[in-house]
């Protein structure tokens, strides 16, 4: 129960269902584990093969290194029933997946002609001769099949692995050029895991994004959902003082998993009321523009800092200038001075809730918006973690102006989102009354 007192349902542990197959993720290049390049392909790839209920126990990441591949993939078919790999399927000396796997399955290679003639046709079509490195990418091992690249010279490998008195494992190798490897996963690999997995249930998500307390606060509120082996199950994480709920359900279509949730989200979205400002990828600025447009008012900034935060995320959330009418940056008591039609001196820099409630009139007034925001300054970074540091943000709306200071707290890294999203949510909460 909450604690505006709903029950919570649960499902009973024989109901839940079992994901049986385990797979594995293999990022392969040394681009990638001297972190050069961030490996965006296991993330994508982990996203695409919980849609299909397959549960990934495992993410690999391996340089261009031919004894350490060979150990990854021998490791990998052991311990994972299927296999995703991608990179190193290029023509070039460093790329040595398909020769990695040839060892670590003990098959020798042969030249796959089809494959051959789609390498040669690619190169033909760009009016030159192939080099002979890419007869390589038209090898495979022994008892694997060649799975096409409409678009590249490297086509994909997949590959069964006999284990004794268990299911054989399979891999399916990619390239590492994101756009290809998506490709093939499309036109290819999805299709053999969707048969493969048909009859079995598919995973879903939804996200819950909520800001004004703290994360375990907001665990209390929710006493009952939190728990292990709940269905549909609501895990938390916090990512710069923005709380997202992320409720995850199995069934055997997307709709049933759709269906499994709305309960679960009912419960939260009414234990939680105005602590939930949207879904999914929404941060506070889109919950802001959504109210703002429908009440057809605008708002403009002042924030007295290096560069304007504020302004920048409320101006990628509207594009086209419906809401977000401007936003001024000051970098010091002179140029704010000059913002206020005032000399520097006579600014009263001791009363803060003063100043920052004059920056938010004066912009108000300069724009004619229905509502400002305005952030005093941030304190130096070596100030930041003295105690008594404090932030002060104000709010002038259509009737009145209210200032707030909030003490600074956490990384200093985070501190000017932080303090930004604190004002942010001042302007939610008026608007939401
Ligand atoms: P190619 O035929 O292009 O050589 P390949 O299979 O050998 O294909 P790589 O050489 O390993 O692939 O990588 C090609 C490109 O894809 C590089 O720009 C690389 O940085 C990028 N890439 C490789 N792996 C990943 C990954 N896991 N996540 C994101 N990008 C990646
Ligand atoms: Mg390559």
């Amino acid at each position: 129960m909450c604690r505006s007192g709903r029950m919570v349902t649960f499902t009973p542990s024989h109901l839940r269902t079992r994901i049986d197959m385990h797979a594995e993720v293999i990022a392969i290049g040394d681009e990638l584990t001297s972190g050069q390049r961030l490996d965006t392909n296991s993330q994508w790839l982990s996203e695409r093969l919980g849609e299909l209920g397959i549960r990934v126990l495992y993410h690999t990441t391996v340089g261009d290194d031919m004894e350490a591949n060979v150990r990854v993939f021998r490791e990998a078919f052991d311990r994972a029933d299927l296999v995703v790999c991608t990179g190193g399927l290029g023509p070039t000396a460093d790329d040595l997946t398909r020769q990695a796997l040839a060892e670590a399955t003990g098959r020798s290679l042969f030249l796959d002609e089809a494959s051959l003639a789609h390498i040669r046709q690619l190169f033909a079509r760009r009016s030159r001769e192939m080099p002979e490195r890419n007869v390589i990418q038209a090898k495979f091992p022994e008892g694997s099949q060649p799975i096409p690249n409409p678009h590249g010279s490297a086509p994909g490998i997949d590959i069964q692995v006999d284990r004794d008195g268990r299911t054989p494992s399979r891999l399916f190798a990619l390239p590492g050029v994101p756009a290809e490897m998506r490709e093939m996963w499309e036109g290819t690999v999805s299709p053999v895991l969707a048969k493969l997995t048909s009859g079995r249930r598919v995973i879903r998500h939804r996200r819950i994004k909520c800001f004004g307390v703290g994360e375990s606060d907001l665990e209390q509120m929710l006493p009952d959902l939190i728990e292990r082996g709940r269905h549909p199950s609501v895990g938390i994480t916090v990512h710069k003082a923005t709380i997202t709920l992320r409720v995850t359900a199995q069934a055997a279509s997307e709709q049933g998993c759709l269906a499994a949730m709305e309960p679960t989200i009912e419960t939260i979205r009414s234990c939680l009321g105005e602590l939930v400002f949207g879904e999914e990828d929404d941060e506070l600025q889109h919950a802001i523009v959504r109210l703002l447009r429908d009440r057809q008012e605008r708002l403009t900034t002042i924030e007295w800092g290096p560069a304007g935060l504020l302004a920048q995320w409320l101006g990628e959330a509207d594009p086209d200038g419906a809401v977000f009418a401007g936003g001024s940056v000051v970098r010091d008591a002179v140029s704010l001075a000059a913002t206020l039609d005032e000399s520097a001196g006579s600014l009263g820099l001791d009363d803060w809730g003063a100043v920052v409630s004059a920056m938010a009139q004066a912009i108000q007034k300069r724009y004619r918006s229905e509502h400002a925001l305005s952030v005093g300054p941030f304190p130096s970074s070596d100030a930041i973690g003295t105690p008594g540091g404090q932030l002060h943000f104000a709010l002038a709306g259509p009737a009145d102006t209210v200032a707030k200071s909030v003490p600074f707290s956490g990384h200093p890294d985070i501190l000017r989102e932080r303090a930004v999203k604190q004002a942010l949510n001042l302007l939610r909460l008026a608007l939401l009354g």
